[in-house]
């Protein structure tokens, strides 16, 4: 018997008694190999002991402040940390505690940049379909998870949406990466026109999608092309790194590896590597500028931000993160996982594709590849993978409706960046195992395209 509201509501998930390093024990004394840090979270494993060291100082010297009476020194440093990592021109730092309340946060930014402005028509923010920004209202309403807004969408604002950069399913055959790419533009800016482009705050868009599609990574060029757009019709460009960022593909921010810089960047999960609820917003300055010498106040807050240890913790993981040269580890272990992936799933008849950036990597499950025909949703074959898995002492983090919210299957992996090669091909080998047992029939058969 269990008084928490667990995700299931009739199930009690195993007990977690303890973690270290790449594995979690329960209370039955199982051990997991934790191969996607839950949601993409814990970067650098469990236990580490320099963020513990941190985050006991700060408790032994201030566990608490309230942003409202005081600032501390180490969310000072944080912040300074985050600025210098960030992507050119975004020099403004808000902490919170976690995802969701990072979106809407800077949701709420962008509103109030535009009202400060004097242009308070915007009212819009365009997202993308197959899109997760968090689960509080405002943040459910730009994101498309169909298995999370369903219920509450008429609470939620309406948001035109565009379709995500999906090259695997929506590129057409024949079609060039080139005119794929240019025939979203055109769609983004049908929706800025449609909308009234005097009437838009934002867009939003995971640089890398994460649960609702599985590491789809977008095409060359086509954030380049997206910040065209914003910057033509004026615009602001809202990253949500959440799941892609602080470190997760390769670089500290996803889309610098796009080559731009967004107007806001939202990051959450990685910042405080699962050792401290924080997430937090990067602003452009001119942005936060507009406010700072209109009303002097951004209309935000809440009783935990900016909170000392949270900041600790997330001050500790960078400098981890610096001195570990760990972002040069994810971009080579991220290399050997692709390998590795490659040849235990390359010819497997029921993986349709292998993608992903850095440690952010997953497999989308198809019934056949040729035709990419998904499986029965009804068969909920991204569940059954997870069951096997965690059967095979492997957490992984599958999801269905990756195509359109009802079809479609995929299983994300995104390991600590202090994974070992042999760390990996265990995962990989767990992993097959798994997806093998859930789909009895499947058999390893050489396939044309890879
Ligand atoms: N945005 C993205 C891209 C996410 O992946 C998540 C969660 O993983 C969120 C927002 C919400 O973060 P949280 O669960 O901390 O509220």
């Amino acid at each position: 018997m269990s008084r928490i509201m667990h995700r299931r509501l009739g199930d009690k998930p195993p007990v977690a008694i303890s973690a270290q390093g790449m594995l979690v024990r329960d209370s039955l004394g199982n051990t997991y190999i934790d191969a996607c840090g839950g949601a993409a979270v814990s970067t650098l494993g469990h236990g580490h002991p320099d963020i513990l060291t941190a985050i006991h100082r700060q408790i032994d010297r201030n566990a608490y402040a309230h942003s409202a009476f005081f600032t501390t020194d180490v969310a000072e440093e944080l912040a300074e940390r985050l600025v210098a990592g960030a992507p050119e021109g975004l020099s403004e730092v808000y902490l919170v505690s976690g995802g969701s309340e990072a979106m809407e946060t800077a949701l709420k930014l962008a509103r109030q940049y535009f009202v400060e402005s004097g242009a308070s028509e915007r009212t819009v923010f365009i997202a993308r379909r197959q899109s997760y920004h968090g689960n509080t209202l405002g943040a459910l309403a730009v994101g498309d998870s169909a298995w999370s807004r369903h219920q509450f969408a008429p609470l939620l604002m309406d948001v035109p949406r565009v379709a995500p950069c999906y090259e695997y399913r929506d590129r057409a055959e024949g079609q060039s990466r080139e005119d794929y790419t240019l025939a979203l533009l055109q769609e983004l800016e049908a929706a800025i026109l449609a909308a009234g482009p005097g009437k838009v705050i934002g867009f939003c868009a995971e640089p890398v999608v994460g649960a609702t599609g599985g590491a789809i990574a977008p095409t060359a060029g086509y954030f380049r092309g997206v910040r065209t757009l914003c910057d033509k019709y004026g615009i602001l460009l809202i990253a949500d790194e959440v799941m892609c960022g602080m470190g997760r593909t390769g670089t500290m921010h996803a889309l610098e590896q796009d080559g731009i810089s967004p107007d806001i960047a939202v990051i959450g999960n990685g910042l405080g590597a699962g050792y401290q609820p924080i997430g937090a917003v990067l602003a452009r300055g001119a942005l936060v500028e507009r406010l700072r010498s209109g009303s002097g106040v951004f209309q935000n807050g809440h009783a935990y931000t900016g909170h000392p240890v949270a900041a600790a913790a997330a001050l500790a993981v960078q400098k981890v993160i610096e001195r570990d040269d760990l972002l040069a580890a994810v971009r080579q272990r991220g290399e050997a996982l692709r390998r590795m992936l490659r040849d235990a799933f390359g010819s497997h008849e029921y993986v349709g594709d292998i993608r992903g950036r850095g440690l952010f990597m997953a497999l989308e499950l198809v019934r056949d590849r040729v035709s990419q025909a998904p499986f029965d949703p009804a068969l909920k074959v991204h569940a059954l993978i997870k069951k096997q898995a965690m059967a095979r002492g492997l957490m992984v983090y599958p999801g269905g409706g990756t195509i359109d919210g009802l079809h479609g299957d995929h299983v994300l992996i995104a390991p600590p960046f202090i994974a070992t090669d042999a760390d990996l091909s265990e995962i990989v080998s767990r992993l097959a195992d798994a997806i093998n047992a859930a789909l009895p029939g499947a058999k390893l058969k050489p396939q044309p395209g890879w």
